[in-house]
């Protein structure tokens, strides 16, 4: 499903530029979840990036379901987002003045999929999340984990094969942060790939795989 080969990837700024990925190969099966750990600046956010297609990388291969993804223009690297790819970030990134049911329906906006359609698609997610109750509410009306279940339904709404989670129990309790990655787990016996960035070892642990990431390159694989 995913394949990566000796990625490298430089961030320049000026005169400056910072080696933040340096020979990353990792392969990763359809229907998996792993988790990548690592310190804050090891490179994490960045090689999730990349696997997102919201970032170029240097040098190296990266394969997607058997498409070759290497500099792509902003219009092909959107569909093969839309079509493949389902995000989730640790600050929800919800839309603050839509409430819950359009939030997880914006997907289906940029699909041109009609107002009345998408809605009703969308409450089918809510209840799923067990919030259709709170589906005419803003996001901050919503609990930390709510937000987060919001946000996952919007990833999923588009049929993601990959949902790629950045910290996405970073900003929760730890009690909530277990019903979200449970969520996940369940997300993921449907047959999605889940990749979970995190640098906490309790989360990385609920996942069959842990990747280390120490300064750029990854110095420990761990079946967990
Ligand atoms: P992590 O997610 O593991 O905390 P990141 O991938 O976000 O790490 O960042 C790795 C390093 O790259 C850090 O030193 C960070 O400051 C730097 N970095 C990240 N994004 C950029 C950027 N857009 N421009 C310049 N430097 C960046
Ligand atoms: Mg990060």
């Amino acid at each position: 499903m995913i394949s990566i080969k000796n990625i490298h990837k430089s961030y320049v700024m000026g005169q400056n530029s910072l080696h933040v990925l340096k020979g990353i190969d990792l392969d990763i099966e359809q229907g998996e979840m792993i988790s990548i750990m690592g310190a804050s600046g090891s490179g994490k956010s960045t090689l999730l990036n990349i696997l997102g297609i919201l970032d170029n990388y240097d040098e190296g291969e990266y394969n997607l379901n058997g498409t070759k993804i290497k500099k792509l223009n902003e219009r092909k690297a959107a569909q093969m987002r839309n079509r493949m790819l389902g995000f989730v970030f640790q600050s929800f990134n919800l839309v603050s003045f839509k409430n819950a049911m359009e939030n997880v329906a914006l997907p289906l906006y940029y699909q041109n999929v009609p107002r009345k359609k998408r809605n009703a698609i969308a409450m089918e997610y809510l209840e799923r999340m067990g919030l259709k109750e709170w589906a005419h509410h803003l996001p901050n009306e919503l609990s930390g984990g709510q937000k987060q279940r919001v946000a996952i339904a919007r990833a999923l709404i588009t049929n993601p094969k990959v949902i790629l989670a950045d910290e996405p129990t970073g900003a929760l309790d730890s009690v909530t942060s277990l019903e979200v990655i449970d969520l996940l787990h369940e997300i993921n016996k449907t047959g999605i790939t889940v990749i979970i960035v995190t640098h906490e070892l309790d989360i990385a642990q609920r996942t069959r795989r842990t990747v280390r990431i120490t300064d750029g390159m990854i110095t420990e694989i761990i079946i967990n």
